[in-house]
């Protein structure tokens, strides 16, 4: 399941491609009919992500919210303008073909791995772009326009130039604004929504109180926004917390730290694209991280594998129905 930095690239995307454009819309599926109706023509006036979910703002004070859950995923065609923290990050991780990258030899060329140099101005460039946990390997798809429908396409948002085509969403809906307003309300803070102290104060009373256990409560949406399985685990072992331990027992000081950990991986997830989780790598190991997700996590995936401090035997173990990974000597 895309976690809360890919859903926050997306919106980047539509941020860049569609805000301040009108829009044709359309279900090629026919699931989405009737709201792509409702959307076709309108312009795209603002966009935001929160958590999982993504909030497209329409002129008429319409909204789209969706949720790509375990199988949905975005793609972007034609002419894409793009981001240029994203479009750095793609440079560095080109090469891997990692999930999220732009499939284009001239930005590969251009970006290519060692490129920090190449952030800067936005540029325009036709390329093939989709954005999920899911994917793997894409091809270029080829420049044909409009791009030819592929598979169960949920909804296609279009403007002159650029294409996004949403496949196997959980959640693909239109609402009001006071139904959107209470969409986000619902859902605990996110570090990039909203105001920053607060959020913090949000967090840590929520876990607080709680006598769920705090492994549960970090995949709790309405506790924290935008953190799946991988995030969680990596963020208890970062602390060295036991993730059985009931929310309202772990230490005040504790709870912060997790907050300003996730401000800090959240910002780096978004910026590389990737869940890269480790710290103070050799510029060798973090080359291998990002290429390889495997060198990327302290716990994450490594069952039965030694701890990369102290040699024990990563457990595995099911809970919130996910799978969980933690060192029991480290965490103890
Ligand atoms: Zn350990």
């Amino acid at each position: 399941m895309p976690e809360g930095h890919s859903v926050h690239r997306i919106a980047r995307q539509f941020d860049r491609n569609f805000v301040g454009k009108t829009m044709s819309a359309s279900s090629p599926q026919g699931r989405f009919a009737e709201g792509a109706a409702v959307l076709n023509g309108r312009e795209a006036v603002s966009v935001q992500a929160v958590g999982k979910q993504m909030f497209l703002e329409a002129e008429g004070d319409v909204w789209l919210r969706v949720h790509l859950g375990l199988y949905g995923a975005w793609d972007f065609a034609g002419d894409i303008l793009v981001d240029p923290t994203i479009a750095s990050a793609n440079g560095r991780m080109g090469q891997t073909n990692q999930r999220g990258t732009v499939v284009d030899d001239e930005i590969l060329d251009d970006a290519g791995e060692n490129s920090l140099a190449s952030i800067g101005a936005p540029r325009r460039t036709r390329v093939h772009v989709r954005m999920s946990e899911q994917t793997k390997g894409l091809a270029d798809e080829g420049l044909e326009w409009p791009p030819p429908v592929v598979g169960q396409v949920r909804l296609r948002l279009m403007t002159d130039i650029t294409a996004a085509d949403l496949r196997g969403p959980t959640a693909c809906v239109l609402q009001t604004p006071e139904e959107m307003l209470a969409s986000v309300a619902k859902l605990g803070p996110d570090p990039l929504v909203g105001d920053p102290a607060q959020n913090e104060e949000r967090f840590v009373e929520a876990v607080r109180k709680k006598p769920t256990v705090i492994a549960l409560l970090l995949m709790d949406q309405a506790v924290v926004s935008g953190i799946g399985n991988v995030y969680r685990a990596e963020m208890l072992f970062r602390q060295r917390l036991n993730p059985h331990t009931p929310g309202r027992e772990v230490p005040e000081d504790i709870v912060r730290s997790l907050w300003h950990d996730w401000v800090r991986l959240l910002a780096i997830g978004v910026e590389t694209g990737q869940m890269m989780t480790m710290d103070d790598l050799s510029p060798d190991a973090y080359r291998a991280a990002m290429a390889s997700r495997d060198d990327r996590h302290w716990v994450y995936h490594r069952a039965g594998l030694p701890c990369r401090i102290c040699g024990t035997e990563i457990a595995l173990e099911e809970i919130g129905a996910r799978k969980l990974y933690w060192c029991p000597r480290c965490q103890a």
